[in-house]
């Protein structure tokens, strides 16, 4: 009919929706999840603008249902939530906003089958999973506060459409038009045994409408108020699973409780696995935040960037119900809140720190992160300086800056170190012949953020650090093996030769004691390290 607007994806989701319906087939179950797990975000939603909007007030049997029917062969996810408009339908489900197709598709390839699934959640493509068990989906939404609905749908092949509808409340019903081969979502005991592995912990409400009634599916267990006692390995396991998406097993799994001052329950983890989506994008600690088991909002900044990578839940007595972004910003209970919680992360790490084998697998997936919190958070500096680990030129493996210390020579003040942009530039860079020469260890830095913290940390255990590319180094108390006796005759009128030739390109040219096979080195004068020159030219500074 005339009403019925067509129009065409974005290019990228058509590759998209080929990408997820193919590869993920094998795994196609977890499509109930995201359909979910969007239902009960959009409740949350709605729940939280109700604090300042009355309009979004939710109804109190507010729930989300997933309704099967056998006969129209179509499975139904409806939700009571905040809803879309059409412009809404429009932007969600018809482009790509936060991600691109090609970034998604290589880390596709790049990753074992098993860790797949849980692409689709850290990409934000969740919605489009529906095609893996559907050949056409529609979408009716009201938002919270609008009058009009509209209905969206797509067969997944390059369009989708646009029409107004009927809904008399907001909210969202998704209708899953299934594919021949996937009755098997038409069964309730199916249904039922999806939610209960993916949606256990979810606190909103989720029923299965079962012959006209609706049986509830979900138990919305707090886990986190429960005594550690009373929680199984498989229970938190299943819960890590649910609140990140995850498909690994968590390297920590952090769950206590403050009484006294502070009233809160929290049930962390560190994963076990790196996130495929560079921790770079997303630079806030996602950490969720309930008061008295509802939850408010992932956006309550719980930890410290450089500890983004923790996940989990924050369950407190200490805020009212009805807390709105505003109060957050500066309710002094938050703030305390986040001190505990970043304390006892700390407290963790430097336990773990002990079994070195152990921590080698959480540094190698999260170390870069950490080492910004040097420069971020002077409080906290001391407390992650001894937790930080480094490639040396003097042992294998990973080493600490207090074994560094233990093992500097007899007169030897400064802690040296030497960044550069790849590992294997660093072990043949001829800045450190001078200092393997003497025996003198030199801790090696090629992660991004190498160039920045060295500085703002400048000393540990009373010692300077120093870059090695600074000039103004004296070896000369050291004796190195192989040392010519004396600087050769004739070494000043090259010296000349050499400043003339390169004239104001250069701020000075010196004999060194730190070469002992090559000729020449850069050195940085008195000026920031060469690496955070390079750094700086890159910037165009
Ligand atoms: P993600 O949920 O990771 O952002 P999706 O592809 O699953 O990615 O969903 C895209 C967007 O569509 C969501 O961010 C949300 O804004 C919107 N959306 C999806 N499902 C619903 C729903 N049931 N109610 C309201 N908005 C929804």
């Amino acid at each position: 009919s005339e009403t019925v607007e067509r129009h065409e994806f974005g290019a990228e989701v058509g590759r998209l929706l080929d990408l997820v319906v193919h590869a993920l087939y094998s795994d196609r179950e977890i499509f109930l999840r995201e359909l979910v797990a969007n239902a009960a975000d959009a409740m949350d939603r709605r729940r939280f603008e109700a604090l300042t909007s009355a309009a979004s007030a939710l109804p109190p049997d507010a729930k989300v249902r997933i309704a099967p029917d056998k006969t129209a062969r179509t499975l139904t996810v409806s939700d009571a939530g905040i809803g879309m408009t059409r412009e809404d339908l429009a932007q969600n489900l018809g482009t790509i906003a936060r991600s691109g197709t090609r970034a998604f598709s290589q880390t596709l390839e790049s990753a074992r089958a098993e860790d797949r699934p849980s692409l689709i959640g850290q990409f934000g493509v969740g919605f489009y999973s529906a095609f893996m068990v559907a050949d056409r989906v529609t979408v009716t939404s009201r938002r919270a506060g609008a009058e009009e609905a509209w209905t969206w749908a797509s067969e997944g092949q390059g369009s989708y459409t646009l029409e107004r509808a009927e809904r008399p409340e907001p909210g969202t019903d998704i209708v899953l038009h299934l594919k021949a081969d996937a009755d098997e979502y038409l069964e309730p005991y199916r249904l039922d045994h999806l939610v209960r592995k993916w949606a256990d912990f979810i606190t909103v409400p989720i029923a299965i409408v079962q012959d006209g009634r609706d049986e509830a599916a979900n138990q919305g267990t707090a886990l986190w108020r429960k005594p550690r006692s009373e929680v199984t390995p498989e229970q938190y396991e299943a819960f890590y699973r649910s609140v990140g998406m995850n498909f690994d097993k968590p390297w920590a799994t952090l769950h206590w409780r403050a009484e006294g001052q502070l009233e809160f329950s929290a049930l962390l983890f560190v994963p076990g696995m790196k996130p495929f989506q560079a921790l770079e994008n997303e630079r806030q600690s996602k950490v969720r935040l309930h008061v008295r088991r509802m939850f408010i909002t992932d956006e309550a900044e719980l930890l410290p960037p450089w500890l983004r990578f923790v996940q989990g839940v924050v369950d407190t007595e200490d805020l009212p119900l009805n807390v709105s972004r505003e109060m957050l910003q500066s309710t002094p209970a938050l703030a305390r809140i986040r001190r505990a919680v970043t304390g006892r992360v700390l407290s963790e790490l430097a336990t773990r720190a002990k079994d070195g084998a152990e921590y080698q697998s959480f540094w190698e997936n999260f170390g870069p992160v950490l080492k910004e919190g040097i420069y971020e958070d002077h409080e906290r500096r001391e407390e992650i300086a001894p937790l930080l680990r480094f490639r040396s030129s003097a042992v294998e493996g990973w080493t600490s800056l207090p074994d560094y210390v233990a093992r500097m020579k007899d007169g030897q003040e400064a802690i040296y170190y030497l960044v550069a942009d790849d590992a294997e530039a660093l072990g043949s860079s001829p800045q450190l012949e001078g200092f393997r020469a003497r025996g003198l260890e030199v801790l090696l830095l090629s992660d991004h953020v190498d160039a920045f913290w060295p500085e703002a940390l400048a000393r540990f255990a009373d010692k300077p650090l120093q870059s090695v590319t600074q000039g103004g180094l004296d070896l000369s108390k050291f004796p190195a093996a192989g040392e010519a006796e004396a600087a050769p005759a004739g070494i000043d009128v090259l010296v000349a030769a050499i400043k003339a030739a390169l004239g104001s390109d250069v701020a000075d040219v010196r004999t060194t004691d730190r070469l002992v096979d090559s000729a020449v080195v850069l050195s940085a004068g008195s000026g920031p390290d060469l690496q955070m020159q390079r750094l700086l030219r890159r910037a165009g500074r």
